[in-house]
């Protein structure tokens, strides 16, 4: 399904992308005014803040909702900042316009709910002005993801974009939330007209992350980035560990590189070249081992041997790994790559087999 899109066209330096920076939670009118005044005084063109926050269990800070609305609009006023918020449901939608709020963004754990983002998209019908982004939903779902923005598109809304900020997973190692970086890439493939926000602060849940993230989300190509950032981030009400004072991101979004990803220089093109043809070889030879998987096939058939044998699997497995080591690669790579083949060679073999 196709998506009607029209430029997001956020404020930003030339050649930078555009930054959403602000705190996770709008605590109180002196925190938000002095952080948002020290970010304006860095060239940041748009305040971000939560006004009702998404806490995963009760007895945290959750919000004051309505009354921080007007600290964002005396924002607006003193700096000229734009501002944007989180909404999850109709009414925030409601408040956030009524306070002139200039983006929205759907949380991630209201994108997961295809009840709420349709309750937020009817709201939505008639303010077609007004950029939405869409965070990824908590699970690695694209079709979620991509469910959601198909909604809150058809609901009229043309400014529309959507925000990475990972994945959970059980296994949390560095990040928060896992960037499983292929999803949004996947997603920027189907739809190469939306733009795609990255948020390191989620992602990464820790201030030493976002240099790094921010440069990956560049190097990936997004088009802006949304970080928290506090005035006096060790105090802050929600999210302390991740949050960045206003000259640490300024010093951050400094340093980062923009490469052009559009141009293409001849050398690359060759170089591009002789990955395809390096692919097609490739195919070919799986098509050809493929074929003998078919042939063993009928001759298990033949014999009455089990598809799967499971001494052979392992030993190409291990055989297999060992050789991606010596060859430079990493084993668990080798191994996986070996695993995806095998599926590929046992389903072949079944249909043989039960034909
Ligand atoms: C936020 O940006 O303040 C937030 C709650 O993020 P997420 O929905 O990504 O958890
Ligand atoms: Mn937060």
């Amino acid at each position: 399904m196709e998506l009607d899109l029209l430029p997001l066209e956020l404020p930003s330096d030339k050649k930078r992308p555009f930054v959403i920076a602000g705190p996770c939670s709008a605590e109180t009118e002196e925190q938000v005014m002095k952080t948002a005044h020290q970010l304006a005084d860095k060239g940041c063109h748009i305040f971000r803040a939560g006004i009702w926050k998404p806490r995963t269990k009760p007895g945290g800070f959750e919000g004051h909702g309505e009354p921080a609305l007007k600290w964002l609009q005396r924002i607006k006023e003193e700096t000229g900042m734009l501002t944007a918020t989180e909404v999850a449901k109709p009414e925030h939608v409601e408040l956030a316009l009524k306070y002139g709020i200039d983006i929205l963004w759907i949380g991630a754990r209201t994108t997961v709910n295809p009840f709420a983002v349709q309750e937020i998209a009817d709201s939505l019908k008639g303010v077609s002005d007004v950029p939405v982004l869409v965070k990824n939903p908590v699970s690695p779902d694209l079709e979620l993801w991509i469910g959601a923005l198909l909604r809150i598109n058809k609901a009229g809304v043309k400014r529309l974009g959507a925000i990475h900020r990972g994945f959970t997973s059980i296994d949390q190692r560095i990040y928060r939330n896992t960037p499983m970086w292929h999803i949004p890439i996947e997603l920027h493939r189907r739809y190469p007209n939306l733009p795609i926000v990255c948020d390191p602060s989620h992602m990464g849940g820790r201030r030493d992350l976002i240099a790094p993230l921010c440069q990956q989300a560049m190097d990936m190509g997004f088009e802006g980035l949304l970080v928290e950032s506090h005035c006096s981030p060790d105090e802050a009400w929600s999210d302390a560990s991740q949050q960045v004072l206003p000259d640490v991101l300024d010093f951050i979004i400094d340093r980062l590189v923009i490469r052009d990803n559009a141009e293409m220089t001849e050398s690359l093109a060759s170089l591009r070249k002789q990955i395809d043809e390096m692919d097609t070889a490739l195919m070919d030879l799986l098509t050809k081992r493929m074929r003998v998987s078919r042939e063993i096939a009928i001759y298990k058939k033949e014999h009455n041997m089990a598809v799967v044998q499971a001494v052979r699997y392992n030993e190409i497995l291990d055989k297999r790994g060992a050789q991606g080591t010596l060859c430079g690669m990493n084993a668990d790579f080798v191994r996986r790559v070996y695993e995806a083949i095998h599926e590929e060679s046992v389903r072949q073999q079944m249909e043989i087999i039960n034909k």
